[in-house]
């Protein structure tokens, strides 16, 4: 395809979530913020977007943190790039679903320039950091002219490019809840090549087990590339609820996921083949999160 220069734009550097609010009011829907610029400069280069009026979020430190405390779970701002979140040990230590999907995604350039923020806010039913957030139970606060709110990400996204941020709002900070004792997840991904690849099928899931580690007391599944937004199939959630996981459950689970899936074919993978490797890959993180509960903790 043939990719042109990006089309001509009055760039703004705001410092602070303030003033790159009274900036976004100003040029209103002339406007269009940006972080790493991944996604929205590609658009831009297709003439799919054209604003008149660029304001680059980067320069505002105050979106720039990774914060843990047990009580409060893990706050990530807005900003913070998806390689910092791939380098950081809380992620790797205590929130693997995630890390799963850092490292499958693009590539360490892409992943140096790119944020949470973004990929969540491109609302794109491949996103990869969309499926374990969901998992997790992850929520994102947003902030605009009428004030902030908080809405879980399984709440956020509408449909293919569209999610409930509305034009004047910046979403400043992702926040998981702690992972209780007993509890893992995972994330895994299927590309048509090894790396450097939008999802075909990604799945991700949180187990909760009991004291024993033998009964799962909560699941939670979700699913990417398969609807126009990335969804939970609670179905399948519940096939594996108060029962003792093993290779036959999580089969099961995976059979009724693929039930739940909404996928569609495209130049990259048929419905059927989509369908199928949802139970695949959701057999996969199951087990995968049920082992690192057993040996891990
Ligand atoms: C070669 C290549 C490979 C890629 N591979 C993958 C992949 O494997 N998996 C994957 O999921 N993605 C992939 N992407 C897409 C992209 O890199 C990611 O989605 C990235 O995380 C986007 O972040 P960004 O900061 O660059 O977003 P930007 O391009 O800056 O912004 C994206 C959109 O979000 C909005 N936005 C950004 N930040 C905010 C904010 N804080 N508040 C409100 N709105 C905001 C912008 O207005 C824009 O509409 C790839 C991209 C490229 C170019």
């Amino acid at each position: 395809m043939f990719i042109r220069r990006l089309p001509k734009f009055e760039y703004h550097a705001p410092t602070s979530v303030a003033e790159a609010l009274d900036q976004l009011s100003l040029y209103a829907e002339n406007a269009r913020v940006f972080a790493g610029g991944t996604d929205l400069f590609v658009s831009m280069k297709k003439r799919e977007v054209t604003p008149e009026h660029l304001i680059n979020l980067k320069g505002i430190k105050e979106l720039k943190h990774i914060h843990y405390h047990v009580a409060d779970g893990l706050r990530i701002g807005g900003l913070v790039t998806i390689g910092e979140l791939e380098r950081s040990e809380i992620i790797k230590s205590k929130f693997c679903a995630l890390q799963d999907a850092f490292k499958v995604m693009a590539s360490p350039q892409i992943r140096n320039l790119g944020t949470i923020g973004g990929n969540l806010c491109s609302a794109l039913p491949s996103a990869d950091t969309a499926p374990p957030l969901i998992a997790m139970g992850a929520s994102v606060k947003l902030t605009g002219s009428k004030g902030k709110r908080t809405v879980l990400v399984e709440e956020f996204f509408k449909g293919p490019g569209e999610s409930i941020l509305e034009h004047d709002e910046i979403l400043i900070e992702i926040l998981i809840p702690s992972p209780p004792e007993n509890s893992g997840g995972s994330y895994f991904k299927l590309m048509r090549r090894s790396a450097m690849d939008l999802a075909i099928v990604s799945t991700a899931a949180f187990l909760m087990m009991d004291g024993n580690k033998r009964v799962c007391k909560n699941a939670c599944i979700a699913l990417g590339t398969v609807a126009t937004t990335p969804i939970r199939v609670s179905k399948a959630e519940k096939v594996v609820t108060k029962k003792e996981i093993d290779e036959d459950l999580a089969a099961e689970a995976g059979k009724v996921a693929a039930q739940e899936a909404r996928p569609r074919s495209s130049i990259r993978a048929s419905e059927s083949y989509r369908r199928e490797m949802v139970g695949v890959l959701t057999k996969r993180a199951i087990m995968e999160a049920y082992k690192r509960i057993i040996y891990d903790s």
